[in-house]
């Protein structure tokens, strides 16, 4: 943990740049506020999730920050399972998903149809249903909350859900440059001891100040800086409180367990006919690229072993 103390004075000759081997992300709050935040800069892990799919640099830029958006908001949860940002529309992008887990292991991809090379992200999503899933491993069933289509960019959106479904006061800044993806989000406490001490009119005054910040000046920073750099960039005169790095990697949670639940899923009846037909069953997991294989016997393995009987 450490503190960006407002007399602290940046030596422009000497700027810090962050090590780049491991994409990273911070949590941190502005000391004697209501105000906590979170950044994240993501390049390993989107290059990674992309690996395999030559996406036009637009879908690139749409699936970048929301893979970014992904990780801020996961990182405001107290979260174990995953958290799901998943735009699907009739154009074009027909899905843009990206997925965290409560150890940062993230995932991303997209799938779309026809010409999409001329229009930019939020032209792409804005027809779309855009969901939001949290899968809790103690929760029976998962949350789901619907992004309403309000706002000229995945944050805004975001933001405006954040207000009316969480009632929570959200702002997220995302950026990219070459193919960095960086961005942080704060958000205002609902409840906070603070509260009863400090007038409520100065923590509003706080909160739009630092807002009027980060609009003015989050989009020229470079990534490539290191976090408390640029935090303090952004927020010369605040003073930041902020904790240790945790690291996001892409991690694919596909397995073949999972995709035997899936062909039990799909039942004995329509496995055996894909089977007449192609003689085998692959299924693509197009997050990771990698396929798994089942030939008859496999396929009649896997429904005997779940206590399915054969009938002949
Ligand atoms: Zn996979």
């Amino acid at each position: 943990m450490g503190y960006l103390a407002c007399a602290q004075n940046k030596n422009d000759q000497n700027i810090n740049f962050m090590d780049n081997s491991k994409d990273t992300l911070h949590r941190f709050i502005f000391e004697n506020t209501d105000i906590r935040g979170n950044y994240v800069r993501l390049n390993h892990t989107i290059e990674e999730a992309i690996q395999h799919q030559a996406l036009p640099q637009n879908l690139l830029t749409a699936l970048g920050e929301l893979m970014v958006a992904n990780a801020l908001m996961a990182s405001t949860l107290k979260l174990d399972g995953s958290l799901t940002l998943q735009i699907q529309t009739n154009g074009p992008l027909k899905l843009l998903i990206a997925e965290c887990n409560e150890n940062l292991g993230m995932r991303g991809t997209v799938k779309w149809s026809g010409p999409i090379e001329s229009l930019v992200p939020i032209d792409l999503i804005k027809e779309g249903h855009f969901i939001i899933t949290l899968n809790q491993k103690n929760a029976k069933t998962p949350y789901q909350g619907i992004v309403p289509m309000e706002g000229n960019s995945i944050s805004e959106l975001l933001e405006n859900y954040m207000l009316r479904s969480e009632q929570i006061q959200t702002k997220l800044w995302i950026h990219s440059q070459d193919n960095i993806f960086h961005g942080f989000l704060i958000q205002k406490l609902p409840f906070n001891s603070l509260a009863e001490v400090v007038d409520p009119n100065a923590m509003k005054n706080v909160w739009e100040h630092v807002v009027a910040l980060a609009d003015n000046s989050f989009e020229f920073i470079r990534p490539s800086l290191k976090t408390s750099d640029i935090l303090q960039d952004i927020f010369p005169l605040e003073t930041i409180r902020l904790y240790d790095s945790s690291f996001p990697e892409f991690a694919c949670s596909c397995s073949k367990k999972n995709v035997e639940n899936m062909l039990r899923l799909i039942g004995k009846k329509e496995c055996e006919s894909i089977i007449e037909e192609q003689s085998s069953i692959t299924i693509h997991c197009d997050f990771c690229n990698e396929c798994y294989k089942y030939s008859e016997d496999e396929v009649d393995f896997v429904f005997n072993e779940s206590g399915y009987s054969i009938k002949h």
